[in-house]
C-alpha cells in the first residue's frame, strides 16, 4: 500500500458537478448500493467508488474510469441507497460531464450548461439549412421557380433539391460527423489506458465486445433491474430504426428519395424506421412524463430533447411522402425543407456533442473495460496503478481500498 495519503481536489470539478445538480455530498460510503448492482464487478466497481471520487472532487481518476459508462440507469441502487443520495442519477451526471469533457470542441460543455447554448446551436444549424434552400440560384425554391410550371403542377423533388446535391452533401456531413466523434473518442481512450501498459494483442482479443456491445449493448441484458428487459428492447429498436433511417439517407438516397410520385422499395425501410421512430420515441417520453421508474424521475433537457427531435424528424418524414404520393407539389417541396431543418440540427448538434454520442462511448469503455482487465491478469502484481498519480510522481491511496 502507498505510505501516503494525498488527495488533490480539483475545485473546478466539484463546482461544474454541482451545478449539475450532482449531489454527491449525501453518499456516507456505506456501500449498499454497489453490493445491490448486478453489474457491478470487483474489477469495475460502482457506484460508490464514483459517488466517493466526485465527492472528492478526484476528477483525474473520474476520467480513467469506465465505470460510469458501465451503469445503464436501471435505478436499484437509488432505490436501496438509505441517504437517498440517487446514485443511479449521479452517474448519469458523471456521464454527461464526461461527454462534455471528451468534446474537444468545448460546444458540448456550453450545451450542458445552458439551454440557450443548446436551442441556440440547433436552431443556427436550421436557419443554415434554410438558408440553403433559398438562396443559392440552383437548389431549393430558387431553382424551383426557374424551372418550368411543371414542378409546379406534380411533385417532382428533382427540380426542387436535385438528389445528386442532396446525396453528396449527406456524404460529407456524415463523414465530418463521424470525423468529430472519433477524435472525441480518442480522447476518451486517452483518458482511460493513460499511464496503463497493456499488450497491443489485447486490444485484438478484446475487439468482439467493441463489436457485440456497439450492435446490441448485450451487457444491459445481464441488468437485474425491474424494467431492464423492456428498457434494453425499446433502445435496441430505437436504434435500428436510427440505423435503418441513416443508412437510407447516407447510402441509399439516389432509391430514396424518388423523383416524382412513384413508389420504390427502399420506401418498405423508410416506413419500418419512421414508425419504430415514432413509437419508442412516444414510448420514452410518456415514461419521462410519468416518472414512475427510477430513470425516469429525473430529466435533464437533453433527455427531452433527444426523443422529441427524432420523434418530429420521423413525423416530417411521413408528412413529405404522403404529401408526395398524393402528388401535392408546393406543400411536398416545404414539408421537406422543414423536416431537414429538424433532421439535420439533430444529427449535427446530438451526434457529436450531445446524447447521442454515448452510442460510441459506451462501447468504447466496455471494451477498454475488458482490456485493461485482461491486461490486469498479466501484470506480475495483479494491478494497474492508477496512470495519473504513477504519471506526476504522486501516490493515491486509492479509495477502493480505503473502505470495503
Ligand atoms: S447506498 Fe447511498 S449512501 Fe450508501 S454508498 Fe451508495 S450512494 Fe452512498
Ligand atoms: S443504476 Fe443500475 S446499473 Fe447503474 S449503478 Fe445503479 S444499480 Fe448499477
Amino acid at each position: 500500500m502507498a505510505d501516503a495519503l494525498m488527495v488533490q481536489p480539483d475545485l473546478e470539478f466539484i463546482r461544474e458537478a454541482a451545478k449539475d445538480g450532482g449531489d454527491f455530498k449525501k453518499c456516507y460510503q456505506c456501500g449498499i448500493c454497489t453490493s445491490v448492482c448486478s453489474l457491478s464487478t470487483e474489477e469495475n466497481s460502482f457506484p460508490r467508488r464514483q459517488m466517493l471520487l466526485a465527492q472528492w472532487g478526484m476528477k483525474d481518476e473520474l476520467m480513467a474510469d469506465p465505470g460510469p459508462w458501465l451503469c445503464f440507469y436501471c435505478g436499484d441502487c437509488s432505490k436501496h441507497c438509505p441517504r437517498q443520495a440517487n446514485p443511479g442519477e449521479n452517474m448519469m451526471k458523471l456521464r454527461r460531464y464526461l461527454t462534455s469533457q471528451y468534446d474537444w470542441t468545448g460546444l458540448s460543455r456550453l450545451m450542458y450548461r445552458s439551454a440557450a447554448w443548446e436551442f441556440g446551436a440547433l436552431a443556427l444549424v436550421a436557419a443554415l439549412v434554410w438558408m440553403l434552400f433559398t438562396l443559392p440560384r440552383n437548389f431549393g425554391f430558387r431553382l424551383l421557380s426557374h424551372s418550368g410550371p411543371q414542378a409546379l403542377s406534380t411533385v417532382m423533388l428533382n427540380k426542387f433539391a436535385p438528389v445528386e446535391t442532396v446525396h453528396v452533401a449527406d456524404i460529407i456531413m456524415a463523414l465530418l460527423l463521424g470525423l468529430l466523434l472519433l477524435t472525441n473518442a480518442m480522447r476518451m481512450f486517452r483518458h482511460l489506458t493513460r499511464g496503463k501498459t497493456i499488450p497491443l494483442r489485447l486490444y485484438f482479443t478484446e475487439l468482439r465486445q467493441l463489436i457485440v456491445q456497439g450492435l446490441v449493448q448485450l451487457r444491459w441484458r445481464a441488468c437485474k433491474g425491474n424494467e431492464a428487459a423492456k428498457n434494453w428492447i425499446r433502445h435496441f429498436l430505437l436504434v435500428t430504426g436510427y440505423v435503418t433511417m441513416f443508412s437510407l439517407v447516407v447510402l441509399f438516397l439516389p432509391w430514396f428519395q424518388v423523383r416524382n410520385s412513384s413508389f420504390h422499395w427502399t420506401s418498405f425501410l423508410g416506413y419500418y424506421a419512421t414508425t419504430v421512430l415514432l413509437v419508442t420515441t412516444v414510448w420514452i417520453l410518456w415514461d419521462r412524463m410519468r416518472k414512475n421508474s427510477e430513470m425516469h424521475r429525473f430529466s435533464h433537457l437533453s433527455d427531452w430533447l433527444f426523443p422529441i427531435l427524432l420523434f418530429l424528424t420521423a413525423l416530417s418524414g411521413i408528412l413529405v411522402n404522403v404529401l408526395r404520393i398524393t402528388n401535392q407539389p408546393m406543400a411536398t417541396y416545404v414539408a421537406y425543407t422543414i423536416h431537414l431543418m429538424i433532421a439535420v440540427p439533430m444529427l449535427v448538434v446530438e451526434v457529436p456533442f450531445g446524447k447521442w454520442a454515448h452510442l460510441a462511448y459506451r462501447p468504447l469503455a466496455i471494451y477498454l473495460a475488458g482490456v485493461i482487465q485482461a491486461a490486469q491478469t498479466l501484470s506480475p502484481s495483479g494491478a494497474l496503478r492508477s496512470g495519473h498519480a504513477q504519471a506526476e510522481g504522486r501516490e493515491y491511496i486509492r479509495p477502493d481500498s480505503i473502505i470495503f
